[in-house]
């Protein structure tokens, strides 16, 4: 069962200036489809779509045409306010934790506000809940934690943070966009695993959008490869690693020693 799909996306910016039109095509013509409780892998080089294909899924962009469903609901064009309760459901996990978050909110401030809008909790039983969320993400003793501000966290805790701001609201849907691209070697896997057990708990679909497809080949069900504003090639991970037809996804894959 599907519980996101696109059909045939396209996403344009704006890039125009002094009155001269001009457009940049970020996404052309993408249809794919995220099981429920399966990863979907994203690869390609920088500036090839996926960050914005990513937004897409999410809603957070409007694509110029296309369709995207989550869940079998039509939600191409949903205002801001039918979107509102469908929200909690779908959640962004940014590639710059510092860009995501307000600068002068508490750690504790920052991860209760979304329980306080999107589930109605009192402020004590929303701080309960993130205490609790903050020593399973190894945040721990999380009193120490939630009275500081995000620029007194390393950016290993302060993305252990925004995955538990998400992951408190218990979506179906993730998209992990290049979420350790930004951290050590050494703490890459503890946040990749640390995303793995969420989705095992919750029985979440996940879209990973990464430049390491050799970590795509051991945990994605699906692989799909951008190049150029185009998904250029998809399927099953095995086959996309065993049998690549696009050259972009041949010369990743040749690139591993
Ligand atoms: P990726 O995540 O693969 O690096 P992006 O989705 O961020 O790629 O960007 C795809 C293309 O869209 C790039 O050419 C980028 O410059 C352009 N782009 C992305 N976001 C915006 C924006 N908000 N305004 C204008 N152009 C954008
Ligand atoms: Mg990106």
């Amino acid at each position: 069962m599907p519980l996101l799909e696109l059909d045939r996306i396209v996403m344009e910016f704006d890039i125009g200036s002094f009155g001269r039109k001009k457009k940049v095509r970020a996404v052309d013509n993408v249809s794919l489809s995220i099981d429920k409780g399966l990863i979907y892998g994203l690869v390609g080089e920088s500036g090839s779509g996926k960050s914005t294909l990513g937004r897409v899924t999410l809603r957070l962009y409007k694509p110029v045409s296309g369709r995207v469903l989550f869940d079998g609901q039509d939600i191409t064009g949903l205002p801001e306010s039918k979107l509102r309760p469908l929200r909690r459901r779908m959640q962004l996990i940014p590639q710059d934790p510092y860009g995501a978050v307000n600068p002068v909110q508490t750690i504790g401030e920052a991860l209760s506000e979304p329980l306080i809008v999107h589930y109605g909790l009192e402020t004590r039983e929303a701080m309960e809940q993130v205490k609790a969320m903050l020593e399973n993400v190894g945040l721990t003793p999380a009193e120490d934690f939630i009275s500081r501000r995000p620029f007194n966290l390393s950016g290993g805790q302060l993305q252990r943070a925004v995955i538990a701001r998400a992951m408190l609201l218990k979506p179906e849907y993730i998209v992990a966009d290049e979420p350790t691209s930004n951290l050590d070697a050494s703490i890459r896997a503890s946040i990749v695993k640390l995303l793995l057990d969420f989705k095992e708990k919750y029985n979440q679909s996940l879209l990973f959008i990464t430049h390491d497809i050799v970590l795509l080949s051991l945990i994605a069900d699906r692989i799909g490869v951008m190049y150029l504003a185009q998904l250029v090639e998809e399927g099953p991970s095995d086959e996309v690693i065993k049998n690549p037809l696009h050259p972009y996804t041949r010369a990743l894959l040749s690139a591993i020693p």
